[in-house]
């Protein structure tokens, strides 16, 4: 309901962000076409100016001199109302586009913040699925780009061992606890290209980008390594929490599930072998 909610409102910032484009686009084909008017009435009168100096010099009589310098008067009055009249418009406009653009900016910033709050998990403040999806789209494209190593992707499925008991002993609140320290933990350690997601519950997302699968495999011994200390402490007591992992390479057209089931048998065997450790998928 929160996601169709915020999607209704994406959806109608966008429609306000596009009439308010228009809206600017039409006022500056309304300036400028002012602008071009204004142009052509100066240049007519430039013209007359030339005409009229010639009309003066060549003037035989009182009569006819007064004539053209009465013309020359009228010609030029209407020209000056005309641009006073253009500026006090354009005035306005810009005024009008001024405030148009800061409207657009704002719907901007407002969509920015919405699809970050639905691409966000609410405890741990870490990408969720959505964000995870979104994140490896654009990874994806690069590496398409790239070839070496620089084309690779690793990514690996992270679950916590023995959750249900950490929750049954120390309760719901002590696991939340454990969820939002872990995701801090993992998060301060990897380096900026690499991003962990919160795939579900108490199973995480690692994606690597340029990482080679024995260098994928070194990062989540780190990590593991990094959980032997205390996680965070409930009522006085160290906890401790451990995870397997799986961990893949992604090849090039198959779909980010398709990598991810790939890790998912990996992470099986994690478990059924011990825990606390990592296999690659073949
Ligand atoms: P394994 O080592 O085999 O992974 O065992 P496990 O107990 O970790 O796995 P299991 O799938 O049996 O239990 C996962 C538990 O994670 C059950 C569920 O209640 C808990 N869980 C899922 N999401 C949350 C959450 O947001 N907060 C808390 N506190 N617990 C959660
Ligand atoms: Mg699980
Ligand atoms: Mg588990």
């Amino acid at each position: 309901e929160l996601l169709n909610g915020t999607r209704e409102r994406q959806r109608s910032l966008r429609d306000e962000r596009g009439r308010a484009r228009d809206a600017l686009k039409s006022l500056i084909q309304r300036m400028l076409a002012e602008i071009g008017e204004l142009g052509q009435h100066t240049d007519r009168f430039q013209n007359s100016v030339g005409r009229y100096a010639e009309a003066i010099e060549q003037a035989d009589s009182l009569e006819s001199l007064a004539g053209t310098v009465r013309e020359m008067v009228e010609e030029s009055r209407s020209v000056q109302a005309l641009v006073s009249q253009t500026q006090e418009r354009l005035t306005l406009e810009h005024d009008k586009a001024s405030e148009l653009t800061k409207k657009v900016a704002e719907l901007e910033d407002e969509l920015r913040r919405l699809s970050s709050e639905v691409q966000t998990d609410q405890l741990t403040q870490i990408a969720n699925r959505r964000g995870l999806i979104a994140a490896f789209a654009t990874e994806q494209a690069k590496a398409e780009r790239e070839s070496g190593s620089a084309s690779q992707i690793a990514l690996a499925l992270l679950d916590i061992d023995n959750f249900k008991k950490l929750n049954d002993s120390l309760g719901h609140a002590a696991g939340d606890m454990a969820l939002k320290s872990l995701a801090e933990r993992v998060s301060q350690m990897l380096r900026p290209g690499d991003m962990v997601a919160r795939y579900g519950g108490e199973e995480f997302v690692l994606m690597l980008p340029n990482t080679p699968i024995d260098e994928a495999q070194q990062v989540l011994q780190r990590l593991q390594r990094a959980l032997s200390a205390s996680l965070f402490i409930h009522e006085g007591k160290d906890v401790f929490v451990t995870f397997s992992a799986g961990v893949t390479l992604y090849r090039a057209g198959e779909t980010l599930e398709a990598a991810l089931d790939r890790a998912d048998v990996a992470l099986y065997e994690a478990k059924h072998t011990g825990k606390n450790k990592a296999c690659v998928a073949p």
